[in-house]
């Protein structure tokens, strides 16, 4: 018989930003060619599942038609850029958008064969700001920019994916030390943007068993003027591009590249190619994570109402009443790092009537999601990645309904909470070295346990136990639980006490485990 071969096609979406439009493009396409539900990710963009090779040129056609893409979205290129998603309208994050905006456009594909392919050569994008195409083809500032089609890949695009985040301060919603290149808009005491203090180095994935691989945050490299801002972009991606190892793709992210040389190399190296000398980082107020959900203000007189998704898998009664108000509303939406959705641009009239939509169908009842539920974060895995060694998305339901039962056996309260991230393999497209409990995929039904990242994202988990079978995961965690209820300093967060106390200590409390 003959066989059916299935893909999985991603979309680009910077800043998360989807229009109406696409919203309901994407909605009828998940029912029509997908599994019937639509999938977000942790890079803001959404995943359609399942979709048979037949259907595949009529469906991307459709996406490009509806002014979506998915150029780019995988391969040896600069991936989805981030930035965050609240449409709050004030002078920072605006222009945090722009510059996202900006830079996804600055490092696309220059070829025609996207369009050629998928929509007979129509190129149906709008026109990029000049300033864009400027920075792209300017070559007075450095050497070693090839004079080919693509004016910054050259010819053999990059040693591997690459990403790219950009954010406001204090605004860590982005996930920022874990990108290539983190971006932050640094602005005067008016709020007025005046440059960026800019990170690189970041990134998750490793291989079990392989020292030598290993997730890494960002560290900082300098403060660039706001005009200059593309050319230093540019002057990172080339760095890498000329250096970054090619015959190994374990070691192909720059993050490697930066571990062998060390910053000061990396820096100065960067600076031939962006032709002048970064300025000394700026010094930014502490991060938090933003989750945006419930309902807000946007400061321009409409509101926003951002809604959890459990792991940005939207299907059921919730497709549906979504699919009800953007399109009675024509509402455009936000995608989230952490795999949410916000609804923008909604009128004070309309904030009664949607809320009853939402609620109907079980949505925007905070009460009723449990705080764990709220921060955590699964990849696709079993079924639907090829890559993964066990379940995450499937099985974390019911996790983290162990964890809640395991908080009320030693009594913490239902207000208290850990960041759970769980991934089906080391590749950590969840981000679980960041989480305070990351749980990686390492054998049947089992996982490698991380401990000790922070609930703002700025500090790097480190691997604490392997093997741990999924039915064996209240050996380890409840009496971990207990002693940070028992010993923690006061608001301490589960990750910082973890990363307090170490590792020996901590097993200790687990070999001594006899109950609460
Ligand atoms: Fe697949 Fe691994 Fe990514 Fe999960 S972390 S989606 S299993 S590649």
């Amino acid at each position: 018989g003959s066989r059916t071969y299935s893909f999985m096609i991603r979309t680009k979406n910077p800043c998360g930003k989807v229009s109406n439009q696409l919203y309901l493009t994407m909605d009828d396409l998940a029912d029509q060619f997908g599994i019937g539900t639509l999938r977000l990710t942790t890079r803001q963009t959404f995943q359609l599942h399942g979709v048979v090779k037949k259907d595949l040129k009529h469906v991307m056609g459709e996406i490009i038609r509806n002014m979506g893409s998915s150029l780019g979205a995988c391969g040896d290129l600069n991936r989805n850029v981030l930035a965050p998603a609240a449409p709050i309208v004030r002078k920072d994050y605006l222009f945090a958008q722009e510059t996202a905006e900006n830079i996804a456009a600055l490092l696309t594909p220059q070829s025609g064969f996207y369009y050629d392919v998928w929509v007979d050569g129509e190129r149906v994008m709008s026109a990029e700001p000049p300033e864009v195409i400027q920075a792209r083809n300017d070559n007075s500032h450095g050497t070693n920019f090839p004079d080919s089609a693509e004016p910054i890949y050259g010819t053999q695009f990059l040693p591997r994916k690459f990403k790219i985040a950009v954010t406001v301060p204090t605004d860590n919603s982005v996930d920022i030390l874990t990108n290539d290149i983190g971006v932050v808009v640094v602005t005067d005491d008016n709020g007025e943007p005046q440059g960026f203090n800019i990170y690189v180095g970041g990134g998750m994935g490793r291989a079990h068993r392989n020292e030598a691989t290993f997730p890494r945050l960002a560290e900082p490299l300098g403060y660039v003027p706001k005009e200059d801002i593309l050319y230093a972009v540019k002057a990172i991606v080339v760095t890498q591009r000329e250096n970054g190892r090619r015959d190994d793709r374990k070691y192909s992210r720059m993050k490697y590249l930066i571990n062998s040389w060390g910053i000061e190399k990396f820096r100065s190296v960067t600076e031939q190619y962006y032709g002048k000398k970064f300025e000394p980082f700026r010094s930014l107020p502490e991060w938090e994570f933003k989750s945006y959900l419930g309902w807000h203000q946007q400061g321009n007189g409409g509101l926003y109402c951002g809604l959890h998704v459990d792991n940005g898998r939207i299907g059921g009664k919730m497709k549906t009443a979504l699919r009800e108000v953007i399109e009675k509303y024509n509402l455009n939406v936000r995608l989230t790092p952490n795999q949410n959705i916000i609804l923008t641009d909604i009128r004070a009239a309309w904030k009664r009537p949607i809320t009853t939509i939402l609620s109907q169908a079980g949505l925007l009842q905070p009460k009723y999601v449990d705080p764990l539920n709220v921060t955590a974060m699964a990849c696709p895995a079993f079924p639907l990645c090829p890559l993964a060694i066990t379940e995450a998305e499937r099985g974390i339901p019911s996790i983290l309904k162990r964890i809640r039962a395991m908080f009320e056996k030693v009594g913490l309260k239902y207000s208290e909470s850990v960041v759970v991230r769980i991934t089906g393999c080391p590749n950590g497209c969840a981000r679980p070295y960041m989480a305070e409990l990351g749980l990686v995929g390492d054998g049947p039904n089992s996982y490698q346990v991380w401990l000790g990242g922070s609930s703002n994202q700025m500090s790097l988990a480190r691997s604490f136990m392997d093997k741990v079978k999924l039915q064996d995961l209240e050996t380890v965690l409840e009496p971990l639980f207990y002693h940070w209820k028992q010993k923690r300093q006061s608001k301490e967060s589960f990750g910082d006490f973890t990363a307090r106390l170490g590792f020996e200590k901590l097993k200790e409390f687990i070999e001594k485990w006899e109950g609460p």
